[in-house]
C-alpha cells in the first residue's frame, strides 16, 4: 500500500509538470509568434435594428505554422498569464485602427471598430497607446470602440474610470463586453463614462425559450434606455432572437446569423459598394 501511494505521488507530480512544460512550450511559442507575426485579424460585422452595418468587432487568430487557425480559447489565457497580452493587444490596437482606415478609403468611415481589451492591459499605457494613434491617424470620435469587461472595471473603478475618462476625450468609445455576466454594481454604471452594452450571448441563446433570461434581456434593455446607454445583442444566431430584441429597443446585432467573422477583404466584398453612392 505504501508503495501504491509512492507511486500516485509521482504519477500525480509528472502529470503536473508535464501540464506547465506545455504551458512553457505554448508561451515561448507564443513568443516566436508574435516576432514572426503569425497572429491575424478577423472581423464579424454588426448591424442596427434597420439591417444597416454599423460596426466591426476585430477578432485574434493565431496562424500556426502546423496546427492551423487557432481562436483565442487555445492561446489568449497564456498570452494573460505570461504578460504577453501586452505586446499581442498593442499589435490588435494599432491593426485594428490600420483597417478602419481602409474601411474609411472605402467609404466606410462611419462604421465602428471594436477592440477586446484584456484586464491586463487596460492601464496607463493603453491610455498613451490610443493617444498615439489617434495623433497618428487621426481617428474621428467614436471610430475606436474598447470592450471591456466588468472584471476591469471592478478592480478598482476610481482608476478604471479615470483611464475611460481619459479615453473618451481622445474619441475613443467604451462597451462593456459579456454584460450581465459578471457581478459589477449596477451603480457604476452611472458614474463610467460608457457609451455601450454588449448584452452577453448566454442571454440572447435563451430567448425564445427561457423567460428567466427574457426577464434580463428586458431588464437590462430598459435600463441602458434610462440611461442614454446603447445595447448590442451578441451571438445572434436566429431571427426569432433577433425580432424579439429589436421589438424591446435593442439598437443593434452581431452574430451568426447576420455576419461570421472573416477576412478582412471578404469583409468588404460583404459590404459592397460604399454606402449612399
Ligand atoms: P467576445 O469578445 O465575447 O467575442 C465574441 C465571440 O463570440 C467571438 O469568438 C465570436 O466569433 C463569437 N461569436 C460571434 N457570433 C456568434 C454567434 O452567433 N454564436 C456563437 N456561438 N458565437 C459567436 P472568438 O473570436 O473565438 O473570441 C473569443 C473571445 O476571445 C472573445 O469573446 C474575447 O473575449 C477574446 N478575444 C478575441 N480577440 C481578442 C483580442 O484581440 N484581444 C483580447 N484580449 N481578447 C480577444
Ligand atoms: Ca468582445
Ligand atoms: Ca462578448
Ligand atoms: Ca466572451
Amino acid at each position: 500500500a505504501k508503495r501504491l501511494g509512492r507511486n500516485r505521488s509521482v504519477g500525480y507530480r509528472r502529470q503536473f509538470d508535464s501540464h506547465a512544460g506545455n504551458r512553457l512550450r505554448l508561451v515561448q511559442e507564443l513568443h516566436r509568434a508574435l516576432e514572426r507575426e503569425e497572429f491575424e485579424l478577423v472581423f464579424q460585422l454588426q448591424f442596427d435594428a434597420d439591417d444597416r452595418p454599423c460596426g466591426t468587432e476585430a477578432l485574434v487568430r493565431w496562424r500556426h505554422p502546423r496546427r492551423g487557425l487557432l481562436g483565442p480559447a487555445e492561446f489568449i489565457d497564456a498570452c494573460e498569464d505570461s504578460g504577453l497580452v501586452l505586446p499581442l493587444g498593442r499589435w490588435v490596437l494599432r491593426e485594428a485602427v490600420r483597417h478602419w482606415r481602409r474601411l474609411d478609403e472605402r467609404g466606410w468611415g462611419a462604421l465602428r471598430m471594436g477592440v477586446n481589451i484584456s484586464a491586463l492591459q487596460f492601464q496607463e499605457s493603453l491610455v498613451e497607446d490610443v493617444g498615439q494613434l489617434v495623433a497618428e491617424l487621426g481617428l474621428p470620435r467614436g471610430a475606436l470602440e474598447l470592450e471591456l469587461t466588468e472584471s476591469v472595471l471592478l478592480a478598482n473603478p476610481v482608476d478604471a474610470g479615470r483611464a475611460m475618462g481619459a479615453l473618451n476625450a481622445m474619441g475613443a468609445s467604451l462597451a462593456i463586453d459579456d454584460f450581465g455576466t459578471g457581478y459589477s454594481s449596477l451603480a457604476y454604471l452611472m458614474h463610467l463614462p460608457l457609451q455601450r452594452l454588449k448584452l452577453d450571448q448566454t442571454f440572447v441563446r435563451d430567448v425564445g425559450r427561457n423567460p428567466d433570461s427574457e426577464a434580463i434581456c428586458s431588464a437590462i434593455l430598459r435600463m441602458a434606455q434610462g440611461l442614454g446607454l446603447g445595447v448590442i445583442a451578441e451571438g445572434v444566431e436566429a431571427w426569432h432572437q433577433l425580432d424579439w430584441l429589436r421589438q424591446r429597443g435593442c439598437d443593434e446585432f452581431q452574430g451568426y446569423l447576420l455576419a461570421r467573422p472573416a477576412a478582412f477583404d471578404a469583409v468588404l466584398e460583404r459590404l459592397g459598394a460604399s454606402p449612399g453612392r
